[in-house]
This record gives structure tokens, C-alpha cells and sequence, in this order.
């Protein structure tokens, strides 16, 4: 028995399904998850010994890698202060100050714990101050596990919607509503049909939850001036794409200016940090100074700001430039590889990539869920499991993207080459 499969054991016994974030368990994948001891660079190796590339990279955050020597010292300093004070401290300010300067769209923000908290957060604000209830949402488009973004598509008319998730009201999946990515009709329909009712749209704008589903930047211009013209919010939910595909993410590369922006991920550079971000005038209806409430006892937690700003502030424009390099060197890799495996066992795959993130799968590329291709998993199953077997660590889900960090440098595509074809 591997050291993992009694690890694994041992867990279930401790906490539902042995994990603490359901993707983590390798479901359906008739494998043992694999259990990490430590990580390095592009690397990260488990309780038995085998090392991996690391293209999950835990689920986007490390963009530059594990354990990056300057973060690991400026995290040192910040420990030997003491880890959380519940007070004011000068960190935050210093990270709230390198971003703002950074990302022109908003005048303010504030930091929450997770991504889940940030949308959370910017939910209950655009509601706050449009005083309207019902929010779009798009089937496809993941942002946390909120209760009222916990919904799909219902089997009524378009727009109707039931909860994704057991113990989530009726009530609440009331005001969500469900649209297809792309479909603008949809779009045009849903504010005619809830007048004055719907408080604001959110999105993904790069959806990389279910597959990276690259939407046109014209849909994403019409989302905004359909919500300006029907006093409605724009709500960008950049915990994935933000820092990621550029500094300021999809607003900065699109120059779309979103109401509100949540973020996560690699705003803590892998210690836990969310944050909303808005206009002055926006961020004022947040207590203290407004009425809608928003409280953390570890918000701005010191340590975590340090990280978070020690990271973000090791990239600037050519790290981007680097990504993108990288990241159709890894295509090319990939894609050859893909085509020649075992006699075209993996031939109909491809790899749909924005920067960074990527996405192998089998068929074409897609933009809304409903194309997704037939039989995912099965076929991801197959390709995981040799790719795992090879040292190569893909993401353990067919619907979750790759991430590449800054450590994925020459020498790890060449390794990536090598093991492939080993
Ligand atoms: C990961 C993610 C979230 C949730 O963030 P957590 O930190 O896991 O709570 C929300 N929205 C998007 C787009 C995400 O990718």
C-alpha cells in the first residue's frame, strides 16, 4: 500500500470524501488523489517520492511558481511580526496602493478572504445600490459557491433557473437568472421581461471554469452598454483572469470598464486574499461608511498581504510577454504530442489556449456550454491518467483549465517534451 492510499484512507474516516474542496478527490478517477509533501518552481512532488510538473498550480494563484525565493523571504519577515492583529496595520495599504495605481478602472477596494467572498461581497453591493433584486448569471460561468450563484439553467423558459446544489432555497434561485454565453437576444429579452428588477450582470469575462469558453470582445462591449442602458451593474469576476492574462485582466485588456470587480487567486500570490474593487462612489455604500454590511475578522490579514504583494509586484509587462511565449510553446508541445500518442489515441484533441491558461480537450474550442464535447470525462479520464503516470500534473477535472506560471521557463518545456514522449 502506498503511503497515499493510507493517507487517503485515513482522511475519509476524517472529512467528507477526504477532502476539503471536492475537486481535490480525483472523482471518478479510480485513482488515490495524490498527496503533496512539498513543491518547488514548476514542480511538486508526493508522500511517495514521484515528482510532477505542476500545470494546476493550485488552481491559478501561483503564477510565479512555488515556493519563489523573494516571497518566501518577504513572508519570513512578515511572520516574525506576528500573523493577525484584527487592528488597522500599514500591509494592506501598501498592497491596496500598488494595485489601485495599477488597475485605472477602480478608485477603491477592499480585501476579503476568497474569491467566493469577494463575489459574495460585490452581490450584495450592486443589489445595495441599485436597490433591485435579480442578478444575471451565465450557465458556464463559475464564481464561488454562493448560494445564489449555485444555479442552472431551469427546464422552463429561458432565464428561468433552479438551485445546482441541494440546501440552496428556492427563494434565493428566484433571483438568479440563467442565460446562455453569446446568446445577446437572451440578453435583450431578460431585461424586457424583468423591468426594473435586475440589479446587475455577472460574468466571467475569460471563462475558464467549465472549459475556457474565449468570448467575442463585442459580446462583452454589448453586456456593458445593455447594463448601463437599464441602470444596471456590470460585475467582472476576475479571480482567475485577473493578473493572469494581463495585470488588470479582461478590463485592462479588453478596455472595457466593468462596475465592479471581484478577485482572487493570484491576488494572494497562494495565501488567502479576495478582493472587491469599485468606484468611490460604489465602495461607499460598504460599511462602515454605508449600509451594506461586510465584515472579516481575518480580512487583511498581514501575512497574507505581504504575499499577496510580494507576488504582484514581480510582474509587470514582460512577465505577460514571457507567458504568452511559453504558452505557445506549450501548444506546440502539446498539440504535436496529442496528434502522434499511441497511434491517435488522444488525435481528436486539441488545446484551446488564452495566454496562460489552456485547456485540452477533445474537439474543437467552444464559447457556451452547450458545445461542450460528448463523453468529457471518459475521455479525460484516459488522458489524465497517462499524463499522470508520465510526472505530468494536469488539473483533475476535464472541466478545470491548466495554469502556467513564470517557473515554466525553457527547461521545464523541454523536461515537459521529454517525459511526454518517455
Ligand atoms: C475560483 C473562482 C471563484 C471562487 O474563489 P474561491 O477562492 O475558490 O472561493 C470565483 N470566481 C471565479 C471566476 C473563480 O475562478
Amino acid at each position: 500500500m502506498t503511503k497515499q492510499t493510507e493517507l487517503f484512507e485515513r482522511s475519509k474516516k476524517l472529512v467528507p470524501g477526504g477532502v476539503h474542496s471536492p475537486v481535490r478527490s480525483f472523482k471518478g478517477l479510480h485513482i488515490t488523489p495524490r498527496f503533496i509533501e512539498k513543491a518547488n518552481g514548476a514542480y511538486f512532488s508526493d508522500v511517495d517520492g514521484k515528482d510532477y510538473i505542476d500545470f494546476c498550480m493550485s488552481f491559478g494563484p501561483l503564477i510565479l511558481g512555488h515556493k519563489d525565493e523573494e516571497v518566501e523571504k518577504d513572508l519570513q519577515g512578515a511572520l516574525s511580526r506576528g500573523w493577525s492583529y484584527g487592528a488597522c496595520e500599514p500591509y494592506s495599504l501598501d498592497l491596496a496602493e500598488y494595485l489601485l495605481e495599477k488597475l485605472p478602472f477602480v478608485d477603491q477596494l477592499r480585501f476579503v478572504n476568497s474569491g467566493t467572498e469577494a463575489v459574495m461581497t460585490a452581490l450584495r453591493l450592486a443589489r445595495g445600490v441599485t436597490k433591485k433584486n435579480k442578478i444575471i448569471k451565465f450557465n458556464g460561468c463559475y464564481h464561488g459557491h454562493v448560494d445564489s450563484m449555485l444555479i442552472k439553467a431551469g427546464s422552463g423558459l429561458a432565464g428561468s433557473a433552479e438551485a445546482s446544489s441541494a440546501g440552496v432555497p428556492e427563494g434565493i434561485a428566484n433571483d438568479t437568472l440563467i442565460l446562455e454565453l453569446g446568446d445577446k437576444e437572451e440578453v435583450i429579452k431578460c431585461f424586457e421581461d424583468h423591468k426594473d428588477q435586475i440589479a446587475a450582470i455577472i460574468i466571467e469575462p475569460l471563462p475558464a471554469n467549465n472549459g475556457l469558453m474565449i468570448q467575442d470582445q463585442e459580446y462583452l462591449e454589448f453586456l456593458r452598454e445593455i447594463t448601463k442602458q437599464n441602470n444596471a451593474l456590470l460585475i467582472f469576476d476576475e479571480v482567475i483572469s485577473g493578473f493572469r492574462v494581463a495585470f488588470g485582466g479582461m478590463a485592462q485588456k479588453t478596455g472595457i470598464r466593468p462596475d465592479i470587480v471581484t478577485y482572487g487567486k493570484i491576488i494572494g500570490g497562494g495565501l488567502p486574499v479576495g478582493a472587491i474593487a469599485s468606484t468611490n462612489e460604489i465602495m461607499s455604500n460598504l460599511a462602515p461608511l454605508g449600509n451594506v454590511y461586510q465584515a472579516g475578522t481575518l480580512s487583511a490579514n498581514p501575512l497574507a498581504m505581504v504575499g499577496g504583494l510580494s507576488t504582484l509586484k514581480k510582474l509587470n509587462d514582460k512577465s505577460y510577454e514571457t507567458l504568452e511565449e511559453n504558452g505557445k510553446k506549450l501548444e506546440s508541445i502539446f498539440s504535436k504530442w496529442l496528434n502522434e500518442f499511441n497511434d491517435g489515441q488522444f488525435s481528436d484533441y486539441n488545446l484551446t489556449r488564452s495566454g496562460s491558461l489552456f485547456w485540452v480537450h477533445p474537439g474543437n474550442s467552444i464559447q457556451n456550454i452547450n458545445q461542450m464535447p460528448q463523453n468529457l470525462n471518459e475521455r479525460f479520464y484516459e488522458l489524465f491518467e497517462v499524463l499522470l503516470n508520465k510526472g505530468i500534473y494536469l488539473s483533475p477535472n476535464a472541466y478545470e483549465v491548466g495554469f502556467l506560471s513564470l517557473s515554466h521557463d525553457q527547461s521545464v518545456l523541454d523536461d515537459l517534451e521529454k517525459r511526454l514522449w518517455s
